[in-house]
């Protein structure tokens, strides 16, 4: 089993928190594309074409902003290389104001089951100052529906840490939340990206993030609704109810095969990484003479050892001791005595063989994960 990520680097505005590679034009929608249909023709070996696909996710960027026929073209493309599973799990994220109801609908009928709606907060001032295009009632009607299209499994982004964003506003957002229609929820803690607005207005002054405390109360107030409500908080940013887990993200989580297709999308084969060039200009001109333009970097086992500690510890699932006294004994060896002391500080857990972050654990997640790391 595997999965297929297809990246849409295109915005109408770029948001002020935003470093994902994306241009805020869709001028080169159409030859973009073509290079999309021509990148699969060229790496349909990247994955058997015996192997099942058990998710695609059309991420970005803004797919959503693409017209139908164009996702039609790419989805036929992709059906024409590669067999898609008939319980596959087929995503995509979508802005508010791209939710009209022909486009809804359209969605359903390409075979999409899953959307992903970037609401990022429910106050309208809040989105007006990380510049972006819709507002909360887009939003609710976006939700309302998509749900009253057949959609029975859709989620939100939302986005703690936003400038003037309080735990006053966080606490309406979730109540508001619990009254939609919505089985999965992606809190991120605000981070300042490289290249970003607010990286810029931080350099001058102009911006000043909320104390760790303060993000910290307001993550584990996040956890603790969630699963007042029947939430699951299955990995650091991410809750499901009924266990509408994200198969897709989680096969990244649990090591899985999948392809990534389109400019700055990234590849795993189980042996090395693959990332296609972030510029979509180079990627289209490259493409157009059919050659591929990306860079790979071979795992070794040490690279392995601290990828499964990364990912195993961000989920619920946590990493199993078996693997790591087996597999990985030689790393795990070194770092083996810090887990007690984790454990004894509340941060890990240890059950059934399984070491797993408590909440407070996934707070300071990167410390935990750089203290089990094997540096070379
Ligand atoms: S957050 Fe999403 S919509 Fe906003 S600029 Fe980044 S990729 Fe585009």
């Amino acid at each position: 089993m595997a999965g297929i990520y297809v990246h849409i680097p295109f915005c109408r505005s770029k948001c002020f928190y935003c470093g994902f590679y994306s241009v805020a034009s869709l001028h080169l929608r159409e030859p973009y594309v073509t290079a999309l249909c021509r990148e699969m023709e060229l790496r349909k070996a990247y994955l058997s074409a015996q192997e099942t696909i058990d998710t695609l996710y059309f991420g970005g960027g803004t797919p959503s902003c693409l017209p139908e026929e164009d996702i039609e073209i790419i989805i036929h493309n992709l059906t024409c290389h590669w067999k898609l599973s008939k319980q596959i799990e087929c995503s995509i994220e979508l802005n508010p104001e791209d939710a009209t109801p022909d486009k809804l609908r359209g969605l359903r009928r390409l075979g999409f089951n899953r959307l992903t709606i970037g609401v990022q907060s429910f106050n309208d001032h809040v989105l007006k100052q990380i510049n972006r295009t819709h507002t909360v009632a887009r939003a609710l009607a976006a939700i309302e529906q998509a749900a009253g299209c057949g959609f029975d499994n859709i989620g939100i982004d939302l986005i703690i840490g936003l400038p003037g964003y309080t735990t006053t506003d966080l606490e309406k957002d979730l109540c508001i939340l619990n009254s939609l229609p919505l089985s999965h929820l992606s809190v991120y803690i605000l981070s300042i990206d490289n290249n970003s607005v607010f990286e810029k207005l931080l350099q001058k002054g102009k911006f000043k993030p909320w104390e760790d405390d303060v993000l910290a109360e307001q993550y584990l107030l996040v956890s603790d609704y969630m699963k007042n409500i029947g939430f699951e908080h299955y990995e650091i940013s991410n809750f499901a109810k009924n266990s509408k887990y994200s198969r897709h993200n989680t096969a990244y989580w649990q090591q899985k095969r999948y392809i990534g297709l389109g400019a700055a999308a990234h590849s795993y084969d189980l042996d090395s990484r693959q990332w296609n060039i972030s510029n979509i200009k180079t990627y289209i001109d490259t493409l157009s003479k059919d050659q591929l333009y990306f860079e790979k970097e071979i795992l070794t086992k040490r690279d392995k050892y601290n990828e499964y500690i990364m990912t195993g510890l961000r989920t619920m699932w946590g990493v199993s001791l078996e693997v790591l006294t087996t597999e990985y004994a030689e790393f795990w060896k070194d770092v083996v005595r810090k887990k007690d002391e984790w454990i004894d500080r509340g941060f890990m857990r240890e059950t059934d063989r399984k070491l797993r972050l408590t909440e407070r654990g996934w707070l300071i997640s990167d410390d935990i994960f750089s203290g089990l790391f094997s540096l070379s």
